[in-house]
């Protein structure tokens, strides 16, 4: 990665605060805008570049906006009446379709680390979050090979391995892995609250099956909102599934399910 790159980022959050914290501790040249004074004030203990105003990124190289979905648009709206066609500006969401429909002035590349944890906020961040993950890009057709690798080169700095695919395609498999298990996990937990023995018995399995459901309201929200198309057919594959299971052979099904359970996640396989 060219260490001599100006480098923004939006929204220093967990996920901004990460990518923020990593590139401080690489002795990048970093520059940073967030919303709250607490944030701020915190964040100038890693670098002095920090500011309320999107005005200090005018001149930067690529940068990260790592807001929510919901103030995302707004913010790369602001940021088209600021930059030029020299900054390469790239998304965090965890939704690709809705900032993939509408082209800047600036260069634009919608990507989403595939990394997180419940917690939100600065405080709540740290420098290896990417490490080990992977980081999808949709970019769009005709935008160029430098511009990618610009933000390739500093995701891959950060740990993580970049995935190339479309907006339609990551809605759709984000739905399955992240959005309707959330949905599930929320439902589980309200379903459990019928019975206060069993709340009182629960234990490690009810809160690993259960952590999706602390994921935060407003990004809740807006991950149901918006891939509502892909979350319903991932239910209804969901109750096709458990029907699958309960009525043919269970035994073979979930010896098959425990195989390719097991090899999922080892040695660093899928990152985790
Ligand atoms: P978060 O921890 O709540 O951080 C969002 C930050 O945005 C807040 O800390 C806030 O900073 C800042 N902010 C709000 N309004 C702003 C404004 N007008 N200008 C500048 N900064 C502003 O949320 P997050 O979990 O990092 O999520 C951020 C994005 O990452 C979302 O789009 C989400 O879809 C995506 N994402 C999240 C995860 C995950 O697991 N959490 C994983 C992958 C992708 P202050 O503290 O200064 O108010």
């Amino acid at each position: 990665m060219n260490r001599n790159l100006k480098i923004g980022i939006v929204g220093l959050g967990l996920i901004g605060g990460s990518i923020f914290k990593a590139l401080c501790a690489l002795r990048c040249n970093i520059y940073a805008v967030s919303n709250s004074n607490f944030t701020l004030q915190k964040a100038k203990q890693y670098c002095e570049n920090v500011s309320k105003s999107l005005g200090i990124l005018q001149d930067c190289d690529v940068i990260f906006v790592c807001t929510h979905i919901n103030k995302t648009t707004e913010i790369l709206d602001k940021l088209d009446e600021i930059l030029s066609s020299n900054t390469v500006v790239a998304d965090v969401c965890s939704l690709k379709r809705f900032v993939s429909l509408k082209k800047r002035n600036y260069k634009f590349i919608p990507t989403h680390p595939m990394a997180g944890t419940e917690f939100s906020g600065f405080d709540s961040s740290f420098e290896a979050l990417f490490q080990g993950t992977k980081w999808v890009l949709t970019p769009f057709e005709g935008t160029k090979d430098s511009d990618i690798k610009r933000v390739t080169d500093i995701i891959k700095v950060l740990g993580a391995d970049p995935i190339f695919t479309s907006p339609n395609e990551h809605d759709e498999a984000v739905a399955l892995i992240s959005h309707m298990p959330m949905l599930v996990s929320q439902a589980i937990f309200k379903t459990a609250q019928s019975n206060k023995l069993a709340l009182r018995l629960a234990s490690s399995g009810f809160r690993d099956m259960t952590r999706l459901a602390l994921t935060n309201e407003e990004m809740a929200k807006d991950m149901i909102d918006l891939n509502s198309d892909n979350v319903q057919s991932s239910i209804l594959k969901l109750y096709s599934s458990i029907g699958d299971l309960l009525n043919k052979d269970y035994p073979t099904q979930i010896r098959e399910i425990i195989k390719e359970r097991q090899s999922m996640y080892v040695d660093g396989k899928n990152g985790l």
